[in-house]
């Protein structure tokens, strides 16, 4: 988003640029926008807008600057460019869970960049609750997995019901024999976290990761859920 906007409202319109064509009106998904000669803000609208840009981005002749954005923001859709249902079709039949890695260090600009375009995914009301924790260093990653493989240990002893049904040993039995069951040799593990009380966190991390699973074969890096870690410290946060 570009710095330079610091509107004191949450819209204003380029009047020698717009045609009147009350789609930023129809578009707006908290009916915030209303028309008197031009398009204006309604009354006490500051505190409803969630900043999802659409009143900027429908606007055919770049005339609507919103608080934080302007039309420089905002990409203009190429038709050309949405893949057709053949390709979208095989790109997402053929996604696979990769559990075999080369264990090295994924470049940082790729890291960057998939965080960058997992926060344009549905995030309820774009609340963009999400924090992000990168291990990026194959052997924190190892110890990581290591620090599981010792919890579900403790479970065997303190929580048998949840050790049985997460089949919890078929990890455990890989790893006394040297293999990494858990991270599969990985090299860099994103992890989504959210404060305890935010009632979108859940639903916004699944999306947002799996926009960045979606995203990883374009930059050449494969990718897969790690539910035994997730499961691991959704526990122990949990814990009273
Ligand atoms: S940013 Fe979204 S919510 Fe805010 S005025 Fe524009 S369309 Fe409405
Ligand atoms: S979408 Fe743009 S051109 Fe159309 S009414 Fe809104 S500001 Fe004016």
């Amino acid at each position: 988003m570009s710095n330079s906007y610091k509107l004191d409202s949450i819209i204003k319109v380029d009047e020698s640029l717009c045609i009147g064509c009350g789609s930023c009106i129809r578009a707006c998904p908290g009916a915030l926008i209303t028309k008197k000669e031009f398009p204006v803000p309604i009354e006490d609208s500051w505190d409803q807008c969630i900043d999802c840009g659409h009143c900027v981005a429908i606007c055919p002749t770049e005339a609507m600057h919103q608080r934080s954005m302007g039309p420089e923001d905002c990409h203009p859709i190429d038709i050309h460019q949405v893949p057709q249902w053949e390709k979208v079709k095989q790109y997402l039949m053929t996604r696979r869970s990769i559990r075999t890695y080369i264990n090295k260090p994924i470049e940082k600009e790729k890291v960057e960049m998939l965080l960058d375009i997992s926060r344009f995914a549905p995030n309820g009301a774009n609340r963009q609750v999400l924090h992000w924790v990168i291990i990026n260093d194959p052997a924190r990653v190892h110890r990581v997995a290591e620090l599981t493989i010792e919890w579900m240990k403790e479970m065997k002893e303190t929580n048998r019901a949840l050790y049985d049904e997460a089949r919890l040993q078929l990890f455990i039995d890989p790893w006394e024999a040297g293999q990494d069951h858990i991270s599969r040799g990985a090299p860099c593990i994103i992890m989504a976290t959210a404060p305890k009380e935010e009632r979108t966190a859940p639903p916004a991390a699944m999306i947002g990761i799996h926009q960045i699973q979606m995203a990883a074969p374009a930059l050449g890096l494969g990718t897969s859920f790690t539910g035994s870690i997730n499961t691991a410290c959704h526990w122990l946060i949990s814990m009273p």
